[in-house]
């Protein structure tokens, strides 16, 4: 009764967020509708960011395909993401907002905006929400079972691509997989949408049974994807640190060459001073 109990209060909060998310998605419908005519290209699309947020992703796809002295990507697996995303007959919507609304409370999120039910090209968006990260705890209380913690010693925007990380292996791994694709298709989109009509017809019932199996289904699959994007973002976050320092010593190591060519000006300047 109390697991039941405990049931029903999730799912009228995922109602509550669903409210929160129709109203979202009415705003949104012309943009998707747009997404399919801008769509002609494919990988990852930035068109959808202002031109602050486009170099803010421009500072970010640096901190990725960031290389040590010898021409070496420090964050190989990341890199590999970015690249199978970015090469992927799929369109993948960039989307950076700073809302601090309950319904957008999670770091990051992706998802499948058009399926094509033959895989070849599906339209999906991935959307950080930078304040959520700015905010994010970080320290024991949050780390994982394996005693992972997300963002330790991380900068501001090293921890924007953590998340942005999470969210590639989320497309990585379902775009590139026609059937985890359906999967997602028939068990998170299609479950959403039932909810969502029953709720503008003012008929759900969360405890019928086939909607009970629906929602326990759902929550299954979306718990191994969440696995797998959390093992990925673990990678993600050792390349990030062990990057670190590489990239500290070759900002130090630019610092230092400018800090030379200064001082040879320098020297130049006081021998051209001592010569009559
Ligand atoms: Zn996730």
């Amino acid at each position: 009764m109390l697991r039941r109990l405990s049931l029903t209060v999730a799912h009228l909060l995922l109602l509550a967020l669903l409210v929160y998310q129709i109203n979202g998605q009415e705003t949104q419908s012309q943009k998707i509708e747009g997404a399919s005519r801008q769509a002609d290209s494919s990988g990852l699309i930035t068109s959808r960011l202002s031109r602050k947020e486009l170099d803010l992703w421009k500072e970010m796809e640096r901190i990725v395909f960031a290389e040590s002295v010898d021409g070496r990507p420090l964050h190989p697996e990341l890199r590999n993401l970015w690249e199978r995303v970015e090469t992927s007959n799929h369109a993948v919507f960039i989307e950076i907002k700073r809302s601090t609304r309950t319904s957008s409370c999670t770091a990051g999120s992706f998802a499948i905006e058009r399926f094509d039910p033959k895989g070849e090209k599906h339209i999906a968006a991935i959307k950080l929400n930078l304040s959520s990260i700015d905010q994010a705890h970080v320290g024991p209380s949050s780390a994982r079972d394996n005693g992972f913690i997300p963002f330790q010693g991380l900068s501001k925007k090293e921890r924007y691509v953590e998340v942005l990380g999470h969210e590639l292996a989320h497309a990585d791994h379902i775009l590139t997989d026609p059937e985890c694709a359906r999967k997602v298709e028939e068990m998170v989109e299609k479950t959403n949408e039932i909810l969502l009509s029953q709720l503008s017809n003012r008929r759900v019932n969360l405890l019928a049974p086939e909607m009970n199996r629906r929602l326990s289904r759902r929550d299954a699959l979306l718990k191994d994807l969440e696995e797998q994007a959390e093992e990925m973002e673990y990678v993600v976050w050792r390349e990030l640190t062990a990057g670190k320092g590489v990239r500290g010593s070759e900002r130090q190591r630019v610092a230092d060459k400018e800090t030379r060519r200064q001082g040879d000006k320098e020297t130049r300047r006081q021998e051209g001073a001592s010569v009559p």
